[in-house]
């Protein structure tokens, strides 16, 4: 499970300097959600290796009125979402009585915390320091977030422990089961190439047999938990309270035509006692996780609402964990022909650029198409996780460029000379040739599409990746 680091500290002390500098991004999520305060922004972190997900709290400026209560509100619901509090301090502005108050909150919460000194360039690091051991806790570090400095030594330290616990997890996980020769080599490596027609057909086979799992996420009240019940087929669904933190989601194993999917709930339908009963509130963590963990996301949009940011976010963090992708329209019940045909051409022009994802316009409440969502589930897994020996990409670079030839490059021709698979989920397709950096965008876009009709891979992103070798 991927780790979530939140940043919490009083207004400019550099919380959103460093988590631009850890995400590096700008289309981070914001939390506009019903329920929730914009004040919260969520952006997916990699740094040596560690991925994660942070959370800034630094919407406040310190103008506001009440800024305190808050501050004081956005620092608990981040504490409370969080693996790992970073709590940040200013060196140079000193120890203040909010800083006091903050450590209170984070004292009583319990969470693996650090306390964070920031700005110490150009400034003595001990007597920046030395004011904050009044705090009281132990994990102290400097760091110059504007500059990188001390960053990836924090980081580093925070995440280490959850690296080395999903490294047990996983070799735990691999000695409970029995696996053939093949089995043993794909769980050896994280995502393993294949060479030959039989090793990826082994391979496919092997990824065939294991549960998909579906993340069915969407703004709140867009249908989410009634589509997730219409899903489980409704005589199934045990509603109970259900222990357990609200950032977790619950999974639910299921099966339907002989084939095993594990249903992510970020609806929370599982922890209510009635179907219309409403405990949980929309979790932007529990949906980021979800998209980390399925296979599949299932992404739910209302028909009777606009296409919003946070649909696009949503869908924008799908994409950039490389997830594979259904979508669909619900509450089409009952929309009059004029309504459909001009949220038909919304979605045209607004998610053009998910073209390879299948649209189902249902309704969760009648049950009208949901189950042909099954399909689509299927087929994009079968096509993410599709194996392609090397002879079968290499065949294909031949005839994308026999079809259309890649551009000269200051008075040379540009030669792709062999392809193999790099991966899968997304499936990885790494291309070998000469002048391959320079080679322009679209010729890139124009291989990759070529890539997609010829294997037939729908609902998923194809990643082209080029190596030179002159
Ligand atoms: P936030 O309110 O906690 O999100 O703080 P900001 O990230 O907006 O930073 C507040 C101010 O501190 C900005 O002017 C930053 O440029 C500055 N700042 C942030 N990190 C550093 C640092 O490492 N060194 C110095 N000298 N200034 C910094
Ligand atoms: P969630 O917050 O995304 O889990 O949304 P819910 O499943 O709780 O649904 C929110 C509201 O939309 C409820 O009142 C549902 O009855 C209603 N709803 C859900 N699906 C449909 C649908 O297909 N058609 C119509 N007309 N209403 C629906």
């Amino acid at each position: 499970m991927i780790p979530v680091i939140a940043l919490v500290g009083r207004p400019n002390v550099g919380k959103s300097t460093l988590f631009n500098r850890l995400t590096r991004t700008r289309d981070a999520l914001v939390a506009d959600f019903p329920g929730l305060t914009r004040d919260r922004k969520y952006g997916k972190a990699l740094l040596d290796e560690h991925e994660f997900i942070v959370i800034d709290t630094g919407g406040i400026d310190g103008t506001e009125e009440g800024v305190e209560t808050k501050m004081a509100e956005q620092s608990l619901a981040a504490i409370e979402e969080a693996d790992v509090v970073l709590f940040m301090v200013d060196g140079r502005a000193g120890l203040t009585p909010a800083d006091r108050d903050i450590a209170q909150h984070i004292r009583v919460r319990e969470k693996t915390s650090f306390l964070v000194v920031n700005k110490v360039d150009g400034i003595d690091p001990d007597t920046a320091t030395a004011d904050f051991w009044q705090l009281g806790m132990d994990n102290m570090y400097q760091i110059a977030a504007a500059h990188g400095r001390g960053v990836s030594g924090l980081i580093n330290r925070a995440l280490t422990p959850f690296a080395e616990q999903a490294l047990q997890q996983a070799q735990e996980e691999t000695g409970l089961v029995d696996l053939t020769d093949e089995q043993d080599d794909i769980d050896d490596q994280d995502n393993p190439t294949v060479n030959t027609e039989e090793q990826a057909e082994n391979e496919y086979a092997y990824l065939q047999s294991l549960p998909i799992k579906i993340g069915i996420i969407g703004r709140p009240n867009v249908g989410k938990s009634t589509l997730t019940n219409r899903m489980l087929g409704e005589e199934r669904v045990v509603v109970y309270d259900m222990p357990g933190t609200t950032r977790d989601s619950i999974y639910i194993p299921m099966e339907r035509d002989g084939r095993e999917y594990v249903m992510i709930d970020t609806a929370g339908i599982r922890r209510r006692k009635h179907v219309s009963e409403k405990v949980e509130k929309f979790s932007v963590i529990q949906t980021l996780k979800a998209i980390e963990d399925a296979n599949v996301v299932l992404l739910v949009i209302d028909a009777r609402e606009n296409i919003s940011d946070q649909d696009l976010s949503l869908l924008g963090f799908a994409l950039n964990a490389g997830r594979s992708i259904v979508l669909a329209v619900n509450k089409w019940d009952g929309l009059d022909s004029e309504i459909k045909t001009r949220v038909k051409s919304e979605l045209d022009r607004r998610l053009g650029f998910v073209d390879f994802a299948r649209v189902h316009f249902i309704s969760a409440l009648h049950g009208t198409g949901v189950g042909h969502l099954f399909e689509s589930i299927q087929e994009a897994y079968q096509s993410a996780t599709k194996r392609v020996g090397t002879a079968m990409l290499t065949r294909i670079l031949k005839m994308a460029q026999d079809d259309h030839q890649p551009p000269m490059i200051r008075g040379r021709r540009v030669k792709l000379k062999y392809a193999h698979a790099g991966g899968y989920n997304p499936p990885i397709v790494v291309v070998h040739g000469n002048l391959v950096s320079e080679l322009p965008d679209s010729y890139k876009r124009y291989l990759m599409n070529y890539y997609r009709r010829t294997l037939d891979i729908m609902g998923t992103p194809i990643k082209i990746q080029f190596q030179n070798s002159e």
